[in-house]
């Protein structure tokens, strides 16, 4: 037998998942699992807002009482937060009643955070219990259909990391920008919901010691675009009105301008409805579009929840995948990109794209397992490595 037989079959035996026990392969490659401290990492929020004391009120619904409770439960879910908190302040049978409600109970169950986010951020108004809920017990990211683990707030939708970050449609803009960037007046731009946010309300500052602390007003670029098709009739009416305000790329105008236009105009292309694809399987935009500071907020984590389950899915992203991404160089081998099925002819930019959306993509354990058998070049790296430095430390 060659050595380099020998060096394959060492190789294919430690990168083996039955070779692993089931703990050690999770410990070394599920990365970001997301979990209640993930909500915590994202909105760093006082929760002073929702104190609620109805003691000292009249503790009875009045002519509520003659409603059958299935009927005011029904009610209650779909009213919006707001409404809901309002309610419930007046009278302690009220707060009693509201407790009662099954799906508000499940939602301040498995996303605790959700009144005060929704409070925080400004957004109690426009979502109801219902909606909610639904998100809850959907598994699938209302852009792509991949699995969603985000809740993107100023719609209330399930989506995924990568289109987050790829979608541009989940990409939110500061309300001062709304009105050039759709070509909508001041008086429109008023109407859509504004998410309050600042950098410290969704990054630790023990991580982050030199914060902005700037509140930003943001509106979601689906909210604006879709009031704006309202508003001048269709996209390609917005994009031709936007395209006559906005920076011109061609014109004498200053760098910051120029990258502005040309954000816009990506933000006026966005598609309101589903995605036929995961983005990352996307090229790049080709503008100069180099940076956005406003997207992948507004959103939290969110569990999935089985509708006849009684524990969320407990889902992973691959460690393997973003080390690679992490340690990424362009000079990858075309082995490693083959066995991902990435082509390496692709640019530099289409490659590290496309690794990303692996890397943000939701498994279960066993689609984990498949995923370390059949493509993650990433994963086995680690696995080797581990074994050999075991295998070094009992031989040394
Ligand atoms: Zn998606
Ligand atoms: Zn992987």
């Amino acid at each position: 037998m060659s050595y380099d037989e020998t060096d394959f079959q060492i190789f294919t035996l430690f990168t083996d998942p039955d070779n692993w026990s089931k703990e050690k392969l999770m410990e070394l490659l599920c990365r970001d699992m997301p979990n209640e401290e993930h909500v915590n990492a994202y909105c760093h929020i006082s929760s002073s807002a929702l104190v609620i004391k109805p003691e000292d009120v009249r503790s009875t619904l009045g002519d509520l009482e003659s409603l059958p409770r299935e009927i005011l439960h029904k009610t209650l879910e779909e009213l919006s937060f707001a409404s809901i908190e309002i309610f419930s302040r007046t009278c302690r049978a009220a707060r009693l009643l509201v407790d009662k409600v099954m799906a508000y109970r499940e939602l301040i169950r498995f996303i605790p955070k959700i009144l005060t986010i929704f409070s925080d951020t400004r957004l109690m108004q426009y979502h109801s219990v219902a909606d909610v809920r639904q998100e809850l017990h959907f598994r699938y990211c209302r852009s792509c259909g991949d699995v969603g683990t985000y809740l993107f707030l100023p719609t209330c939708e399930r989506v995924c990391l990568t289109c987050l970050n790829f979608n541009q449609a989940y990409w939110c803009l500061p309300q001062s920008q709304v009105s050039q960037a759709f070509a909508l007046p001041d008086n429109v731009v008023e109407t859509l919901p504004v998410q309050i946010i600042s950098q410290s309300s969704y990054r630790s500052t023990e991580e982050w010691p030199e914060l902005d602390t700037t509140q930003y007003q943001l509106v979601a670029v689906k909210s604006a675009l879709q009031v704006a098709i309202n508003w001048h009739g269709s996209q390609a009416k917005v994009q031709e009105e936007g395209n006559l305000i906005s920076p011109d790329k061609f014109a004498d105008s200053s760098a910051t301008e120029c990258e502005e236009g040309a954000l816009f105009r990506y933000l006026r292309e966005a598609k309101l409805g589903p995605l036929a694809h995961n983005p990352s399987l996307d090229p790049p935009p080709t503008r100069t579009l180099v940076h956005h500071e406003f997207h992948g907020l507004a959103s939290i984590w969110i569990p999935f929840m089985p509708h006849r389950g009684t524990i969320p899915e407990k889902l992973y992203f691959c460690g393997g995948c973003q080390n690679i991404v992490k340690r990424f160089d362009p000079n990858i081998s075309d082995r490693v990109l083959g066995q991902m099925d990435i082509d390496p002819g692709m640019p530099f930019q289409e490659i590290r794209r496309r690794l990303l959306g692996k890397a943000w993509k939701a498994r279960t354990w066993d689609e984990m397992v498949e995923h370390i058998r059949s493509e993650c070049s990433g994963g086995r790296g680690m696995m080797f490595e581990e074994k050999m430095a075991a295998f070094g430390a009992v031989a040394g």
